[in-house]
This record gives structure tokens, sequence and C-alpha cells, in this order.
């Protein structure tokens, strides 16, 4: 299914302000949202595609992203990698902030029926890059993610201090109001309390009637080895607290891997490059090399090929769901001598020239090759 512009959804400019986006946003979150349009099931995708829009262009990593490689850019499931966000459905940015405003701070959940509204929290998304060392051998790290905690004047009733929230008068307390149309009877949110069932006739100052206020704290995630690029930590209760005594949310720590001089990964084997001199690939030799757990040893047999792979059994990566442990490969490449003296030179072309026979008795892939060419000209 291919996805429309976000512009386009949002029906403003390529180079839109961010307030415009916002109002733009705004604007089209109060039409399409589900509680508004009980009875009309397209009203929930528009809401979720406007939601997905303005994730992205509020966010000026995430569009410049989107203006360079367009949904590619800020999919994860494509593959890009990206900068998250994209898909959606139950997560909200842990930077997020418009949909509080609007709704009060309600993130996941759909419409909950009965009394008040109870919601669980909103799920959140961290990005965290680690090491290759970090990956492989597990690590704890530290992360600041922002969080709403009970407001402190208020003590979250969102009242100013000596005073007490009044139960809704539109809704008598319940959060739900009927309306009558024609012979239905339909049941909407109440507009005054935002389907809370308390009015707030004198707010608090510090967290405006929220009765939270949005500030960080620092956890420790411990990350076990043998993680991978993409994979999710789930920590769990860390996401954003539930509304009205609702669960809160989990927080899904998403792992991304730096970059490693000499490795490269693939799944639990790891892969390294290692130059060889040409007079240690034709004579053999012992080579040192590094590995995760520090330097080892590998033989370098007599007569050995450029590009020639040596396995090193349980020298790669820890599965993370099983105790296997994966390899090291180390390819060896022959690199051939520079910056060369009249010595050195003459001392090669000595060797060329014992080194002629007609049978190819030192370089066999030379004549194999020769052979193949010959046959292929003579069809
Ligand atoms: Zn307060
Ligand atoms: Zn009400």
């Amino acid at each position: 299914m291919s996805k429309r512009d976000f512009y386009e959804i949002l029906g403003v400019n390529r180079d839109a302000g961010d307030d415009e986006i916002k109002k733009a946003y705004r604007k089209l979150a109060m039409k399409h949202h589900p509680d508004r349009n009980p009875d009309n099931p397209g009203a929930e995708e528009k809401f979720k595609e406007a939601k997905e829009a303005y994730e992205i262009l509020s966010d000026a990593q995430k569009r410049a992203a989107y203006d360079q490689y367009g949904h590619a850019g800020v999919d994860p499931q494509a593959g890009m990698g990206g900068f998250g966000g994209g898909g959606g459905a139950g997560f909200s940015d842990a930077f997020g902030g418009i949909f509080d405003e609007i709704f009060g701070g309600r993130g996941g959940g759909g419409g909950g029926g009965g009394r008040a509204n109870i919601y669980r929290g909103a799920d959140l998304r961290y990005n965290q890059e680690i090491s290759l060392e970090q990956a492989a051998h597990g690590a704890e790290v530290k992360i600041r993610i922002p969080t709403m905690e009970i407001c402190e004047p208020c003590h979250g009733t969102g009242a100013k201090a000596g005073t007490q929230p009044k139960t809704c008068p539109t809704c008598g307390g319940s959060g739900q109001v009927r309306l009558q149309q024609g012979f239905f009877s339909i049941q909407q949110t109440c507009h005054k309390c935002h389907g809370t069932g308390r009015f707030i006739a004198d707010p608090c100052r510090s967290c405006d009637g929220a009765g939270r206020t949005k500030q960080h704290k620092t956890l420790s995630v411990k990350i076990p080895a043998g993680v991978d690029e993409g994979d999710r930590i789930r920590v769990a209760g860390e996401g954003e607290h539930g509304v009205n005594g609702g669960p809160s949310g989990d927080l899904y720590v998403q792992i991304h891997l730096k970059p490693h001089p000499v490795f490269t990964r693939d799944h639990s084997d790891l892969h390294c490059e290692m130059p060889i001199s040409f007079t240690t690939a034709a004579l053999g030799g012992e080579i040192e090399i590094p590995t995760l757990d520090g330097a080892a040893a590998i033989k370098i047999p007599p007569e050995t090929q450029s590009g020639r792979a040596f396995r090193l059994r349980g020298k790669g990566v820890k599965n993370v769901r099983s105790n296997h442990y994966g390899d090291l490969m180390c390819h060896v490449v022959v690199e051939t001598p520079v910056n060369l003296t009249e010595r050195q030179k003459e001392l090669l072309r000595e060797l060329e020239e014992c080194s002629k026979d007609t049978d190819h008795k030192h370089n066999p892939r030379t004549k194999t090759w020769m052979d193949k060419v010959k046959a292929f000209f003579e069809g």
C-alpha cells in the first residue's frame, strides 16, 4: 500500500513553518478524532494518518529525513533504520506533546466505556546507540527520558492548592454525554471534562489543571549480551502514566549498533579483513589477529591465496536467546609491496626469472584461466 504524502495529508506547503503544521494538525485531529466520530469508521484512519504526518513533520530531524528520502527515510520497516515514529499505532513519540495538549494526555487506548474514561499510558520508544563490544558482552546503560509526573503543588488533582475539582456539571461525573439524533441516542465523550468526569474551576498554575507535569527521569537499562541492530528491549511500566488510574505504558529501548573499525557483524558471526605479506602468503607463517576477547594467533599455511577466509570457532557474538556463539571469519588479503628499493626490485625480477616455466608449475591458476580463455575463443 503506497502512503500519501505527509504534506498533502496536512494540506500544507513543503516550506510550511512549525506553527502552520501544528495548526493544520490540530484542525484535522479535532475533526477526525474517533470520539467525535463514533459512527464513522473512516475517521479513525484519517486521524491516525494525520497524527503520523504530524509526528514526522514536527520533528526537525525526521522532517529532514522525510524531505530527502521520502517515506523510506522515516519508516522503520523500510530497512534504512530511519528515525522511528513511522508505524505509529501504539507508539507516541517520547517527546510528543500536541496530543497531550489537545486530549489531556491520553496516548494509547481507544474509547473506554463506563464512567470516567480510564486509559493505559502510551508506550514510549527510545533509540539507544551502543558499540559492538557492548552488544557482544552485554552492558548497562543510563537513559534519560521525559515523563509526566504527578504535579506536586496540587498533588495531581489539577485544582489550585486549597481547592478541589468538582463533579462535571455537563455529564454529572460520568465522562459521557448522550446525544439524541432522531430515534437514536449516541454516547459521546463529554467535551467539557474530556471524559474525566471532573471539572476544575480554579486550575493549578504549575500544571494548568492537568495534574501532571513534564519532567525527566534517568533509568538504568540492562542490555543483554548478543543484542543486534533493531532489537527492542521492553522495560515494563516505564512508559507514560495511565489516565484516571489506568496502568502505565511500557518503554521500548530500540538498539542501534555503531559501526566498528575492525569487525563487521552478520547475526552471530563477525568478519574482519587482514592484510598479509606476499612472502607470508607464499611461505606460510603465524599472524596475530584481534578478537573481541583480545588477540589470537592463526597459522597461515604455505601457498595461501588472497581472499581465503580462516574461521575461528566461537569467537563471534553470543546469540541473545541461547548460549551459542558465532564464529569470527578472518579474510586474508595479500598485500602487493609498495615503495620498493632498487635492490628489492632486483630480487623480485630474479624471482620472476627463475619462476618461469612452460607448464605453469608455480601458478596453476593462471594456467586454468588461460585454458578457459583459449576454449572460449575456439568456440
Ligand atoms: Zn498541579
Ligand atoms: Zn463532563
